[in-house]
């Protein structure tokens, strides 16, 4: 395939080419272990080349399991099972601090699930033996993640955790709509995520994260926007998004609703946002720090994917990823404790599928996860794997150099704006052969519960998320007298029996209904107020100053036409009282000014406007004394001439 060609299947299939590598749980089955001694041998001699690694230690433990979450989670555990899987947890790490014996720790999270449900004997269990069990490099902070129920609730636990050495603390408000939350089956309010916040702060924590998510169904602009703005204001060290993922969670029938377009321009505004408010991020990059030279994220994190650091996971369904191999601890599949409980109580490392990669692959995971942080550090690259990343890549960054979709700056190599939009495309470009070949089949598209992609997108759009103005027509009806040898034009206008402007004239109109088109609504008011029927109207323009109508956000789409003056009838109808027609002239005078005048046997009104040359090209008048005419109807009457003069007769 050439660049172009995973460029855009990349982009076709965002939701799978993302930074989580491999594309599915089996793509790499050809590459597994089976035999248990020759498993051990291996991970042994993997590790016994390896002087530092970062470690990771699952808790896969939450209250409920949110609709988007793509972990290995139980929901709501008895005790007596955390008990027992700490148990099980502490015996795993005591056979991994054999094999790590003298290595140097650099990174180290306790994750989950949600670790803070612990008792806070459990969680100090767990830290003890971390601590008693692996050299922790010196200046290695600890971090950990909480609900923000749990830190709202349990003060001391929080405060506990600190105590232990956990200084980095991330806490999951995901969005504050509350409607959007419900639908993910998720908890959450203001009053718990300030009090939560409260508490953190309370105990110490000067690294502090919230993590935010984008990319759902229906998530629209606002909720994210206001998301955004809140969790700036909780005030925390750093935010990170996260765009929801889709693949493996109880709502992956909808992402095909999702384009990337969505995605995109949602990720901008988090950018332009979090950026206005301090927090800074190379663009593409997921977490934005306020504090200078620190990107934000844990040890472990940064570790493994700027530096290529290899790692080890424990606990139930944790990933290990050594310089040679990838592997899943039993329950990542099923998401059950029973075989990993079986694996450990016979002491064995508890892998529930371990697969020794050829290089092409471990460079594509590695390469694949970089692009969280939006670079590639190509000296860590070439540290890892002895190649250099541009003679590897050679045909690939010529594609993107040329595309304007990374740049090199000095070791580094960076996605540009254009490439932020266009990560998907870019990241499958390292894939293995493989699985640039999976990519393409995964055209074979999945199924939206029958419906297809528009159908889904569209049967939770909500059109209430965006403003909705209100739509009228007006008409500049007009008739021609003929006195003498001139021609003369009148203007029919109606008297207004309502608020506002009650008494006031104003030309015939109303508002848009939902099942006519905006000519229909012109016609059929002019007929409703004064029994008019013309056989043609021409647009004039649309009218939408914000404060054209004291009613609220009205805009008018305005017509002119020519009508016999015969035809109408006395009195108005609908919400006029009267309809007559009126002589007008309108002349242009000094200093930019226009002068409109109305007048029949009951009414002379005069408007005075200002000629102003608009920004689009198209002269455009300001009312600055509007002499009686209701809304902003002389400039309506006014441009309604020169469409007039400039289409039918120059001379009226
Ligand atoms: S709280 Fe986090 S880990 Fe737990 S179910 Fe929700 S998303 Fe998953």
């Amino acid at each position: 395939m050439t660049c172009e060609e995973i460029y855009d299947t990349g982009l076709l299939y965002h939701h799978y080419a993302n930074t989580a590598y491999p594309l599915t749980p089996t793509s790499f089955m050809q590459y597994k272990l089976t035999d248990q001694k020759e498993i051990y041998d291996f991970v042994c001699a993997e590790w016994n080349n390896v002087e530092e690694l970062s470690l990771y230690i699952h808790v896969p433990f939450c209250k409920t399991r949110c609709k988007f979450c793509e972990y290995v989670v139980l929901e709501n555990p008895s005790e007596e099972v955390e008990n027992e899987y700490v148990e099980l947890l502490l015996k795993e790490m005591e056979m991994y601090s054999k094999i790590l014996k003298g290595k140097r720790i650099v990174g180290y999270d306790l994750g989950g699930g949600t670790p803070t449900k612990l008792s806070v004997e459990n969680l100090r269990r767990i830290t003890d033996a971390v601590y008693n069990l692996f050299d922790i490099q010196e200046n290695v902070v600890f971090s950990i993640e909480t609900t923000p129920l749990i830190a709202m609730e349990a003060p001391e636990k929080i405060k506990a955790m600190y105590d232990m050495g956990y200084h980095r603390i991330s806490m999951g408000v995901q969005t504050v709509s509350e409607k959007l939350l419900s639908e993910l089956g998720r908890d959450g309010s203001k009053s718990i995520y300030e009090k939560a916040v409260l508490n953190i702060r309370e105990a110490g924590y000067k690294n502090f994260n919230i993590d935010l998510m984008y990319g759902f169904l229906n998530q629209s602009e606002r909720d994210f926007d206001n998301t955004l703005h809140y969790a700036i204001g909780l005030n925390p060290d750093y935010i990170t998004l996260y765009r929801n993922r889709y693949k493996g969670t109880k709502i992956e029938y909808e992402a095909g609703g999702v384009s990337i377009y969505k995605a995109m321009y949602q990720y901008r505004i988090a950018y332009r946002v979090l950026t206005e408010h301090g927090y800074q991020a190379n663009v593409g990059k997921n977490t934005f720090s306020r504090i200078e030279d620190d990107y934000g994220t844990s040890d472990y994190l940064t570790t493994r994917v700027i530096n290529g650091i290899p790692y080890v996971g424990m606990g139930l369904g944790a990933q290990s990823f050594g310089i040679n191999y990838l592997a899943y601890n039993l329950g990542a599949a099923e998401k059950q404790m029973e075989r990993y409980k079986a694996a450990v109580k016979q002491g064995h490392l508890p892998f529930q599928d371990i697969y020794r990669l050829p290089m092409e692959e471990s460079i594509a995971k590695m390469v694949s996860v970089a692009f969280y942080f939006a670079f590639v550090d190509m000296a860590a690259f070439k540290r890892r794997f002895g190649v250099d990343f541009q003679e590897r890549f050679h045909e690939e960054i010529k594609f993107v150099l040329e595309n304007q979709l990374m740049e090199i700056k000095g070791d580094r190599i960076y996605l540009t704006e254009r490439g932020a939009d266009y990560i998907n495309g870019i990241i499958p470009l390292f894939y293995s052969e493989k699985s640039k070949e999976e990519l393409k089949l995964a055209s074979v598209k999945k199924g939206n519960n029958g419906k297809s992609d528009e159908e889904l997108f569209l049967s939770t759009y909500d059109i209430t998320d965006y403003d909705r103005p209100s739509v009228t027509a007006d008409i500049a009806a007009f008739t021609i007298r003929k006195e003498a040898d001139e021609s003369k034009l009148a203007l029919l206008l109606i008297r207004r029996g309502e608020h506002p402007y009650m008494n006031c004239w104003a030309l015939p109109g109303g508002f848009l209904r939902a099942d006519e088109t905006i000519e229909e609504c012109a016609l059929r008011e002019i007929k409703e107020e004064t029994n008019v029927v013309p056989s043609a109207i021409m647009p004039v323009g649309v009218y939408s100053d914000c404060n054209r109508d004291p009613r609220g956000r009205i805009i008018s789409h305005a017509f002119t036409s020519i009508v016999c003056e015969d035809a109408v009838r006395t009195l108005g109808g609908d919400d006029a009282i009267d309809a007559k027609w009126f002589d007008v002239t309108c002349e242009e005078e000094k200093d930019g000014m226009c002068r409109l005048e109305v007048a029949n046997d009951s009414a002379i009104i005069v408007s005075m406007l200002k000629v102003k040359t608009s920004t689009f090209g198209k002269g455009s008048y300001e009312i600055v004394e509007s002499g009686g005419l209701a809304f902003d109807h002389a400039v309506i009457i006014v441009e309604a001439l020169m469409t007039l003069r400039g289409n039918v007769a120059a001379d009226l």
